[in-house]
């Protein structure tokens, strides 16, 4: 579960990490207000559940009540990656001398949460880590005891820090961790931790996920979700009675079952593809419901193509072969369509398709390959 900086913050303030007081204006007068309780200058900071928010002009500096006003204004309403800002947390700026990253990710890999750290914070640690792997150290904590604060101090030693950092930054890291251990997270990451010029170090940006699985026990921080924002496409798709899960990749991906759709995210996977989502229709579905999956999952900005996969039994072939047909015209135009249809009423389904002029796949492996091959010929 996603939360706001500003949320994330208050956890971290609970777990003693330093950070500015901040509070939250849902409009510029509201703003304006609140920088003259805490005095200018101060930063106003879009709350959205995405990273990038500086480069997208949602960060930006109030040095007089009036003009927190102004840049409240115009990032309130402001579109970034798709959300639009509803609310802002107005902060005091600080001075800043140097960005670092710390962050604590449950890493698959290493069955276990790894610390990571990098004197080159403020920026993207992607990018980072792609460019420069060199400049991240990374340690697993031993959940058995955490993370030890001799640890702590020893990575940020390790990461070449300023020594008037390591005494501060070794305590900020190890109550991260446990923090990240007390909320259940999968990720808690400071972004940039900041030295300012007068010798502080403080959180001044803070991303918190919060395991889904732990939200039955993290009662309080499940009544931070807003659904709506942080997944409005899996928000509306449950409004429609669909069964669909948002995925970071380009290919989307309908079946019908929920194994049968899994089977065909790792087809798509081993054929070199990127699945965009899961879109289980579910059994015995209409020429209907298979049109509307597709035109939802067509929906997603992300999707270049995409794979019907059915294996008929009550859903039958030519049914879905009809829906197919009849999404062409509110489909976006050219959009790359693979259908792989077994069982009952495959030949019929076939035959409709070919008749319309669009592909299918032997089996399923085959039309995996196919919308690779057809999204990649297409960049
Ligand atoms: P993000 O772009 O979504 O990660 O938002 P951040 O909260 O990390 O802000 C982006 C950048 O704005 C930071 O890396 C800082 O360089 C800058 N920034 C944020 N708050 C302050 C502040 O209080 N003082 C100064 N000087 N810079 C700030
Ligand atoms: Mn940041």
């Amino acid at each position: 579960m996603k939360i706001h900086e500003y949320q994330a913050k208050e956890i971290l303030r609970r777990y003693g990490i330093p950070v500015q007081p901040g509070k939250i204006a849902t409009t510029p007068e509201q703003a304006e207000e609140i920088a003259r309780e805490f005095g200018v200058p101060v930063v106003v900071k879009a709350q959205v559940y995405v990273g990038g928010r500086g480069k997208a002009g949602g960060v930006k500096f109030g040095s007089t009540p009036e003009q927190t006003r102004e840049v409240a204004g115009q990032i309130l309403g402001m579109d970034i990656k798709g959300l639009t800002v509803e609310k802002v947390l107005v902060t005091p700026a600080i001075d800043i001398a140097e960005e670092y990253y710390a962050g604590i990710i449950m890493d698959r890999a290493s069955q276990a949460p790894v610390v990571m750290v990098s004197r080159a914070g403020g920026i993207d640690i992607e990018q980072v880590a792609e460019e420069t792997p060199e400049k991240i150290i990374k340690e697993p904590i031993d959940v058995r005891w955490g993370l030890l604060p001799w640890q702590a101090r020893d990575i940020l030693e390790r990461a070449g820090m300023p020594h008037n950092v390591i005494a501060k930054g070794g305590a900020i890291l190890a109550a991260l961790a446990k923090a990240y251990d007390g909320s259940d997270a999968t990720l808690a990451e400071i972004n940039p931790l900041a030295l300012t010029k007068d010798g502080q170090v403080l959180a001044a940006d803070a991303k918190i996920l919060i395991d889904d699985n732990a939200l039955p026990r993290q009662k309080e921080y499940a009544g931070w979700a807003e659904p709506e924002e942080a997944n409005p496409l899996e928000f509306e798709a449950k409004a429609e009675g669909l069964t669909y899960v948002k995925l970071d990749g380009d290919v989307g991906i309908i079946g019908n079952g929920a194994g049968l759709v899994m089977t065909t995210l790792d087809m798509v996977a081993r054929s070199g593809g990127k699945p965009a989502n899961f879109l289980d229709i579910g059994g015995g579905a209409k020429a209907e419901v298979m049109k509307k999956a597709l035109l939802f999952v067509a929906k997603d900005p992300q999707v270049k193509g995409i794979l019907v996969n059915i294996f008929g039994g009550i859903t039958r072939g030519e049914e879905v072969a009809q829906g197919i047909i009849m999404a062409q015209n509110e489909l976006p135009l050219g959009l790359p369509i693979v259908a792989r249809l077994s069982g009952t009423g495959e030949e019929q389904g076939r035959a409709l398709l070919a008749d319309a002029g669009l592909t299918w796949g032997q089996d399923m492996r085959d039309a995996a390959q196919k919308i690779v091959a057809e999204i990649a010929a297409r960049g």
